[in-house]
């Protein structure tokens, strides 16, 4: 434990923490030595990016995928999903609702589609909402592998930040959660390519894996660092019961919703102390284990939330994960509750704000 404590103390002045720190930090599970934890990561989050929340509110597009990830719940061979599709017209007008709901970004998410009558609808749809928002509005996409010139088309066409998640950089544990066609080296590939094409860049992992250790998740932090990231979103995996891990390892206990929370809001914290001034989601994955799951992670470092804005109608297919959570509520509800619970722990909302990553305005000299 004091081993513990001189790697917090020696956190506060600095993110360069070894492997064996990052995996020490991570298996904290003292009470009081966590709220310590989570308190320097807070205080970290409060120099570096200030006590601030942005809204980015998200819209998936789209359940359709040609992806067949072992974990998620919309993927290709999930033959009980009713699969659906916004129109161009549907995407924009809920950018519309959250530029008008003062919220700074959206994000448009969607299952993977590589064919060309997807990708010119985004080019399409991604010009019209910066066109409408007078150039404002942050744009965030997160619709997974495309070629370089894929991403420079979208890029050119206004979108600002590209999310793609690595999902572990331990190479057996990525061959486990994936067919052997779903490759790692595709996906460092991508996330290079968007690093060239000049986006903010965000990626993650999912935390509480089958077989995931300790040092496998510091291993993953410092593959952040390595990479010099703008922007982190990651969450506790959680089964979803028709895909083939949600059937090897069924829905969790109270214990295990607890367990991976837990977790969850770790993985936040040291990232925060270690990467300092990136922008950290709350991902959503956290509030289907509590209902103000996000609002801890805000707690312990991260200084984004994502709001859903799918109609209310297109949620319940969205599932990547059971029990996600607000699937019967609207984007107004979405709005006015989380609003008062951030408001709740004392953070101001950055209403109208775009929120860019303060660590790519550094990295490109704004
Ligand atoms: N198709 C795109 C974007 C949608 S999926 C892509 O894969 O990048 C977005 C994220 O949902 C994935 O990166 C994955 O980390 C997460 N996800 C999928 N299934 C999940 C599950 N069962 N539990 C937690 N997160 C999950
Ligand atoms: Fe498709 Fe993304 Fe789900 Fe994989 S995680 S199946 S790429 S939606």
């Amino acid at each position: 434990m004091s081993n513990v404590n001189a790697i917090l103390k020696k956190a506060k002045v600095s993110g360069d923490l070894s492997r064996e720190e990052i995996a020490a930090l991570l298996s904290i599970t003292n009470e009081t030595m966590l709220q310590k934890l989570y308190d320097t990561a807070y205080a970290v989050k409060a120099e570096f990016v200030g006590r601030v929340a942005y809204f980015r509110g998200l819209i998936e597009c789209s359940n359709f995928c040609i992806k067949d990830c072992y974990y998620c719940g919309i993927r290709r061979s999930n033959q009980n999903v009713e699969r659906f599709q916004m129109d161009e017209e549907e995407i924009f007008k809920e950018a519309m609702w959250a530029h008008e709901a003062e919220y700074g970004s959206c994000v448009i998410q969607s299952g993977e589609r590589q064919d060309e009558a997807y990708i010119a609808m985004i080019e399409r749809v991604v010009r019209r909402i910066a066109a409408a928002s007078g150039g404002t509005m942050g744009i965030t996409l997160s619709l997974g592998e495309q070629t370089e010139e894929v991403y420079r088309r979208w890029k050119d066409a206004g979108a600002h930040r590209y999310l793609l998640r690595i999902e572990t950089t331990n190479p057996e544990l990525y061959a486990k959660i994936h067919p052997a066609d779903h490759s790692m080296e595709v996906r460092k590939a991508c996330l290079e390519s968007l690093r060239r094409t000049g986006y903010q860049v965000g990626t993650g992992v999912m935390m509480g894996l089958p077989g995931q250790t300790m040092e496998d998740l510091a291993d993953d932090i410092l593959f952040l660092k390595a990479i010099d990231i703008d922007m982190v979103g990651m969450g506790p995996y959680i089964p979803h019961s028709d895909t083939p891990m949600g059937q090897e390892i069924p829905a969790y206990t109270d214990a295990e919703k607890s367990a991976a929370l837990q977790l969850g809001l770790k993985m936040i914290a040291v990232t925060r102390i270690v990467l300092r001034d990136i922008n950290i989601a709350a991902a959503t994955a956290l509030q289907a284990l509590e209902y103000t799951g996000r609002e801890q992670g805000l707690k312990c470092g991260a200084n984004v939330i994502m709001p859903n804005l799918t109609e209310t109608e297109f949620r319940p297919k969205y599932q990547l994960y059971d029990n996600k959570p607000c699937t019967d509520e609207n984007s107004a509800m979405c709005r006015g509750c989380l609003s008062g619970r951030i408001k709740g722990i004392g953070e101001t909302i950055g209403f109208n704000e775009r929120g860019d990553s303060l660590h790519y305005r550094k990295r490109v000299g704004e």
